[in-house]
């Protein structure tokens, strides 16, 4: 339910996550937890009047008493906080909790923070292709905007990643082949196509016709959105691999977990202020 309203704005400027979410909120990908040195102190007094908003909204629904929410000094109890991690885009989150009770009722008490992704001019030549990469994860569909070339440059790059040698070729003269794969002396060709359209069969001719000119019996066909009929027999008969808009995309988060380096600074940390994101009942009302 949390993650429409992350679909909804693209970049909010405060957001909250839900207290029990374990995952990305924009990629998907489970979170690595640590707990971290708190360096952030929570009163009981200002826990019972953060607490307040949350008791309105229960007693409208369930029409509790007030007693079922007087919260007790000695049961106050603080766990360490810990950081949540995305190892594929790098989004982030801290989360401490607080334990109190009241009658009838233990309560979890969440405070937390998370960062929200900046908004990227993915067409910008100049943007370090680290951040380029991070930011695609979470953002997939940006895809169709990044400078072609840009986009030949990301995909040697992956494939970097996982042991290959990768060569682009010049943008303006390519002759069909966008990217030259070397792994355990075996020469790859690889097409690239930034498109939204489906790939027609003769495309995929033009590209055999590529690897044939340049002397290459294996070939890779990278597009970012689909293929017609047909397409996909005739590049079995040629040993040509085609890879649609998803399959990048799942390999383009395996990269990002062979890279694994996500830049995570402490001092982002000690910037951050923790806000009151919500409590929850541990016993069933
Ligand atoms: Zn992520």
């Amino acid at each position: 339910m949390q993650k429409t309203i992350y679909n909804t704005y693209k970049n909010p400027k405060y957001s909250t996550d839900h207290p029990h979410n374990q995952e990305c909120i924009y990629c998907g990908n489970a979170l690595t937890f640590n707990y971290i040195d708190s360096t952030f102190n929570i009163s009981f007094e200002e826990l019972k009047l953060d607490f307040r908003s949350y008791v309105r909204n229960m007693q409208s629904v369930h029409g509790l008493d007030d007693e079922y929410f007087a919260l007790r000094q000695n049961s106050f109890e603080k766990e360490n906080a810990y950081l949540g991690q995305c190892m594929i885009c790098g989004w982030w989150k801290i989360s401490q909790l607080y334990y109190t009770d009241s009658d009838w009722q233990l309560w979890q008490n969440f405070y937390e923070c998370c960062g929200v992704i900046k908004n990227l001019d993915v067409a910008d030549l100049s943007t370090p292709m680290s951040v380029l990469r991070s930011y695609l994860v979470a953002r997939y569909e940006e895809r169709w905007s990044i400078h072609p070339y840009k986009f030949e440059q990301l995909i040697a790059d992956v494939f970097r990643d996982f042991g290959y040698s990768a060569v682009c070729t010049a943008y303006s003269r390519d002759a069909g082949i966008d990217v030259f794969l070397i792994k355990d002396k075996n020469i790859i060709g690889v097409q690239v196509k930034r498109y939204r359209n489906k790939i027609k069969i003769e495309q995929i001719r033009a590209f055999l016709g590529a690897l044939l000119v340049n002397n290459i019996n294996q070939g890779i066909f990278i597009s970012t959105g689909e293929y017609q009929a047909g397409c996909h027999s005739l590049s079995k008969r040629f040993g040509i691999e085609l890879v649609n808009g998803k399959d990048f995309y799942q390999r383009l988060k395996e990269a990002q977990l062979i890279q694994s380096n996500i830049d995570f600074s402490p001092k982002r940390i000690i910037n951050s202020r923790l806000y009151y994101t919500g409590s929850c009942h541990m016993n069933s009302l």
